[in-house]
Parts: structure tokens; sequence; C-alpha cells
């Protein structure tokens, strides 16, 4: 297996190989846009584009010798970096080889199976000891042309609890960059780099992809039934691995689609007129690690937007389609208020924080559901419960 070819962007690519053809293209990018849009597929293919040996006018041959190395993630030249799990136990010297072998063995996976959702799970970093091995690749000759260097999620060089050394260090590579070397960041958030990185690289902003475009990559890599597809691609938000995050893993819930699920039923909880729903469904958490809560609490606010518009008689605006008569059957029986619903946002900002903060998850869904409780089924002017 390869990687496949980039899915759509055409606008983009055009101007991206017309930019190189002319000898502009700058030398450190930071593309970024929503998670799972393509962002990463982009850079390799803009690092193709310079490895290649006979591009086109509207970018790598793709079927060249390097370009056939770049896709099977094999180019010497081309250096890819991504957020990884914090090898157990080692640090120093031995922390920088057990970080590159990590690289390796995720290169590796790519490689085996590349169509790959965008989800978040476990808690990743971009360390300071894998800038240490960039920084030593960048002080070496290419071997062929180049090199490329692509730092995905670049966002994750300022982990939580991390000292800001390792986007420090690749700061340094930014401003002198040694030779011919190109570096291309990605990130979905990019108000979370250092300043002094974004003011030294140019921002390029990658779209989120027509649905129908989502849906033609799904049909065309996956074997599908149709109606999956379709129902992915309209989760997708444009974006091919927010799509794949939905589709089930062998018989487990697809890795978004579970914390989907998850915040309906948070959701469903804070407008019932029960209030015990919301006790059963904080007390399924672990009483401790916020792995996954971020995701979730992503979920809650796209189900609130999608009350808010139901409430607001803007039915063609909820995302989750396949809910559409669940949300309106709520909204009816239970009297909600757009602008109710409206007000509940800052619950779940509130709750995004604590998660941030490491405090007890059943602590913060409780909250959560009370808080949204609060807001979305307070006592109407007349006084009266709704
Ligand atoms: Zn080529």
């Amino acid at each position: 297996m390869s990687l496949h070819p980039l899915v759509g962007h055409e606008e983009l690519r055009a101007s991206a190989a017309r930019a190189f053809a002319a000898g502009s293209l700058p030398s450190a990018l930071l593309l970024h846009g929503p998670t799972g849009v393509g962002k990463q597929h982009f850079a390799l293919w803009i690092a193709r584009m310079v490895v290649c040996a006979a591009p086109t006018p509207g970018g790598p041959c793709d079927s060249c010798g390097p370009c056939r190395m770049a896709l099977n993630l094999e180019h010497p030249d081309i250096h890819w970096y991504f957020p990884l799990p914090r090898p157990k136990g080692a640090s120093g010297e031995k922390l920088v080889t057990a970080l590159e072998s990590a690289r390796m063995a995720e290169l590796a996976d790519i490689r085996a199976e590349p169509l790959r959702a965008s989800a978040t799970g476990d808690i990743r970093a971009i360390y300071l000891a894998a800038i240490t091995t960039l920084r030593s690749s960048a002080s070496k000759r290419p071997t062929m042309a180049g090199p490329v260097f692509i730092v995905g999620q670049a966002e994750m060089l300022v982990p939580q609890e991390a000292s800001p050394e390792a986007a420090n260090a690749l700061l340094k590579l930014l401003e002198e960059p040694p030779g011919d070397a190109r570096f291309i960041l990605t990130s979905s958030d990019p108000g979370m780099l250092l300043p002094t990185i974004r003011s030294r690289t140019v921002p390029l902003h990658v779209p989120a992809l027509p649905r129908d475009t989502v849906l033609d990559f799904l049909e065309s890599h996956l074997d599908l039934e149709s109606r999956v597809a379709r129902w992915a691609a309209d989760l997708s938000q444009g974006s091919p691995g927010r799509a794949l995050g939905f589709l089930p893993d062998g018989d487990d819930l697809g890795p978004l689609e579970a914390p989907r699920r998850r915040a309906f039923e948070i959701m469903a909880a804070a407008t019932a007129r029960d209030p015990s729903a919301g006790h059963a469904i904080a007390a399924s958490f672990p009483p401790a690690g916020a792995r996954g809560l971020l995701d979730l609490f992503g979920f809650v606010e796209e189900w609130l937007r999608d009350l808010g518009a139901v409430a607001a008689g803007a039915q063609h605006l909820v995302l989750n389609r396949d809910a559409l008569s669940r949300l309106e059957q709520y909204v009816g029986e239970r009297s909600i208020e757009a602008v109710s619903v409206a007000d509940a946002f800052a619950s779940v900002e509130k709750a995004r924080e604590l998660a941030r903060g490491n405090v007890n998850p059943q602590l913060v869904v409780s909250g959560l559901v009370r808080d949204l409780r609060g807001a979305i089924r307070r006592p109407n002017p007349t006084g009266a419960v709704s």
C-alpha cells in the first residue's frame, strides 16, 4: 500500500504549483484549516512537488521514482514529524531514540493503512527530543533533493505540562534554514502556536471540502454500503479524516462515533424532565484521566448547535441529520427555546477548562449536565417550570 493521491483542493494546488514553478513558494509554510481536512496530505503533496523528477504545471507527476518513493513514505529527503505518545520510562538520549523508533513504527502503520481517522484518543505531543532528531537531519546534506520537513499538528509543540523548548528549537531552524531546506507546519489550531513561529511562516488556509468530494473519496477508497458512505459524508463537515472517524472499527463504534453518541446522551439528559439520567451518565465515566473528554465536549457543542437550530426553526442547519427527528421531538416535548440553548455554551467551555486542569471526569460531567439543565430548563418568565 502507499498513500492515496491528494483529494480535492484543486485551486490551492494550482496556486502552490504556480508559485513553485516561479520560484516564489515560501520556504516556511503554515497550512491551517479544520481537523482531518488533509493538511498533512497537502504538505506531502508539496514535498512531492519539490522532489519530483518531472513536475507538471499542476504539481508532482506522482509516477516518477522520487514521487513513488514519496508516496511510499520512503523518500530520504522528506521528513515527516507528528505528535506521538510519550515513550514510557525514557529520558535524555534514550528518549530521542525511543521517539524516533515510535515515529518509524507509526510511518510503517500509515504505509500499511493509509486511510486513518483523525481522532485523538491518546495524549500526544511533539517533544523536544523529536525536534533534536529533526535538527540533526536538517544539518545533513539532502540525498537527492530538498530536504522538506513536515511538522504535523504543530500546535502540539507546546503541550500543557511541558516547557516551550521544542517550539524554540524549531524556531531557530525557521530563522536560519540550512541550505535549501523547506519547512511545512500544519495546524488546526494556529492560535495555539507561539506567535514567533506564526510570524516566521507564511499561512496557507486549507479549507473544508465539498460534501460530495468527501463522498467520492469514501466511495472510491472503501468498500462501503452507499447508505453508510452518505451518512459519514453528511457528518464529515468537509473533512475526509473526520468522515473516517465515524465508520465502524470492526465490531466497535468508530473513534468519533462513540463520543458523538455519548455527547448525545449528555444533551438528552440535560434536557430531560427527570434529573436522574445525568447522574447515571456521570457515573459511567472513570474517576480519573481526561482522555477523550475534549473530543466529547466538542460533540456536546455540536448537539447544542443542532438543538438550537431546531428550536429556532432552522432545520436545514442541523449537522447531525440522522438525529433530526429526535431533536424535533425533544424541542417539542421539552419546550426548548433557542435563546436558552445559546446560554448553555458557556457551561461547555467551563467543563473544558476543568478537564484541562485534570479535574475528576465524573465531577466534570455531572457539573456539565447540571449547568446545561440550569441554562436550558430554566423557569420561564411566568414562573412556571417548563
Ligand atoms: Zn514525479
